[in-house]
């Protein structure tokens, strides 16, 4: 079945799979694309942008992913999740006469907000979406990291310093997509190996710079072997200076171009298309996905069965369509945050809660519209009149409208997978954040004065104000991360720690896919791919890869 996008005015089309779906969990088709959907899910999701504002109960300064004039109240997350409040006390009564969001926005603006989700955070105050971290800085998406910062998706790491969707490591920097690394600097792809220098999808691997595909080598440079002392020559003159290092980059990026690469980045998978993804049966448009089951559309994601449309969840949410943000959670349709809950639709951070539609805000509930109670036959009633109402509406079965997101699109995920400009949100009906956190203009050190190698940097620095080459931001230099170069060798960055980000992400593929023809000469195997025609990989199907990287 074809559809015209009700945002972007696409053609999309509905399969026999999406179709047999939405008549198990009895929802309407969508009236937006896959991409459009996704878009609106995510703008929900602001992790990385954080105030400095005072918490609406105590009155004390806090961490925020909100800033301080927000039209609804925001609590420090301990006295949020205390016993001395309750969003149930805001309950309001449905009106069949007014349109149900404007309704669920009325409640939205009277709930108290979580200031951070850190949990079990110690000593890591600029933490978000992320648990057990000890001595951790601007982690995003995070759990049980030490002495760590600037990264997000690091899980179980330690002496990680500017590094994405990395697992398992210690001492790593400026890594992407890295699993059990040890001591590696700008590798990307990489799993259990030590000491790897600008390395492109090594595996058990030691001591190598400027290579890509190897298994089980030790001291290579440019995919040849080399002796210890030349590769220890190689790497002294990288780091030297920071123009070394920016030569060493672009040296890094051409070598890397050459690589022959595997349509899709999938380990122990079956019947997937998607990328990054790992153990996935049975999953159809799969990005950064890991134990998924019988999904489609979902994105950092983890256990994931019988889900459509769903973007970071974890814990074996089941059965649920177009969640943002869900742990374990079954039979959610259309909601932000909800834990530990099920049968619900239409609901915003909620936490062991069952059976409610429309609410927000509430621990350990049953049976709530709008945050009031009901008893279950009143519940079931009132909720089928309203879901009558909403499509008459014509909303019913699509996610909750972006401008009911606490946040401006520039603040969230979506900028960063979808980037459009303050015009565009504005008319898609996005919000926008115009007072953007940070400085301009004061820097103490101009970035032609910068220090080239790290051997004359004191800690004087720890003062100084620097500026970003890219976006001229101001930012600072930590005293965890002034350990960290000197320890490592590494020259000063020139960068934020948001461009340096950006530069990061650059080097991921993109959440999209083409369908292509392996690149092995005589081989006609097709494939959905995240590699676009005009990128200059050489791009292999499973069987070709196999014999040629193996
Ligand atoms: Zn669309
Ligand atoms: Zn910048
Ligand atoms: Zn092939």
């Amino acid at each position: 079945m074809q559809k015209v996008c009700q945002n972007c005015k696409k053609n999309f089309s509905l399969e026999q799979e999406d179709l047999n779906f939405y008549e198990k969990i009895k929802v309407p088709p969508p009236t937006f694309c896959p991409e459009c959907r996704t878009a609106r899910r995510i703008a929900f999701r602001n992790e990385r942008t954080l105030y400095k504002r005072t918490c609406s109960k105590s009155g004390k300064s806090i961490i925020s992913i909100y800033p301080e004039n927000t039209p609804f109240p925001v609590y420090d997350q301990h006295v949020w999740w205390g016993d001395d409040w309750d969003a149930a006390d805001h309950g309001l009564d449905y009106d069949p006469t007014r349109p149900f969001f404007d309704q669920w926005l009325e409640l939205r603006n009277k709930i108290p907000r979580i200031s951070l989700l850190n949990i079990n955070g110690i000593n890591s105050d600029y933490v978000n979406n992320s648990e057990d971290n000890k001595n951790c800085y601007l982690l995003f998406a995070a759990q049980q990291n030490e002495d760590s910062m600037y990264g997000r998706l690091v899980y179980r790491s330690k002496f990680a310093i500017d590094n994405d969707f990395v697992q398992d490591s210690e001492f790593l920097y400026e890594c992407v997509d890295c699993r059990k690394c040890y001591q590696c600097l700008y590798a990307d792809n990489c799993e259990s190996s030590i000491d790897l220098l600008f390395c492109f999808n090594l595996r058990d691997c030691q001591n190598c710079i400027f290579s890509t595909n190897l298994r089980h080598k030790n001291y290579y440079i440019f995919n040849q072997p080399v002796s210890k002392e030349e590769f220890e020559m190689k790497k002294n003159e990288i780091f030297s200076s920071y123009e070394k290092l920016e030569w060493a980059k672009q040296e890094y990026e051409k070598f890397k171009e050459k690589a022959i690469v595997k349509y899709s980045h999938q380990i122990k998978c079956k019947n997937a298309t998607g990328d990054y993804m790992y153990n996935c049966h049975d999953t159809i448009y799969g990005f950064d996905a890991e134990n998924t089951k019988n999904c489609k559309f979902v994105a950092d994601a983890e256990g994931t069965i019988d889900c459509w449309d769903m973007n970071n969840t974890y814990y074996k949410p089941e059965l649920n369509i177009d969640i943002m943000g869900a742990l374990q959670t079954y039979n959610i349709k259309y909601s932000v945050y909800l834990m530990y809950s099920s049968n619900s639709e239409y609901s915003d951070s909620l936490h062991n809660c069952d059976s409610c539609f429309g609410c927000i805000g509430l621990k350990k509930k049953k049976y709530c519209i709008l945050n009031k109670q009901y008893n279950k036959e009143e519940y079931e009633k009132l909720k089928g009149e309203i879901i009558e109402n909403m499509k008459k509406e014509g909303v019913y079965g699509d996610f909750l409208p972006p401008h009911l997101s606490p946040f401006g699109y520039n603040e969230t995920l979506a900028q960063e997978y979808f980037p459009i400009t303050e015009k565009e949100a504005k008319e898609k009906g996005f919000n926008w954040q115009t007072e953007t956190s940070g400085t301009y203009g004061k820097e103490t050190i101009k970035e032609e004065n910068m220090p080239e190698t790290i051997e004359e940097v004191t800690e004087d620095i720890l003062n100084q104000i620097l500026v970003c080459k890219d976006c001229k931001k101001n930012f600072r230099i930590t005293r965890g991360e002034f350990d960290f170069y000197k320890r490592m060798n590494i020259p000063l960055p020139h960068k934020d720690f948001e461009c340096r980000h950006q530069d990061r992400m650059r080097k991921r593929n993109p959440r999209k896919l083409w369908h292509r023809e392996c690149m092995k000469e005589g081989c006609q195997n097709k494939f959905e791919t995240s590699y676009s025609p005009d990128r200059p990989e050489i791009v292999y199907c499973e069987t070709c890869y196999q014999q040629e990287v193996y």
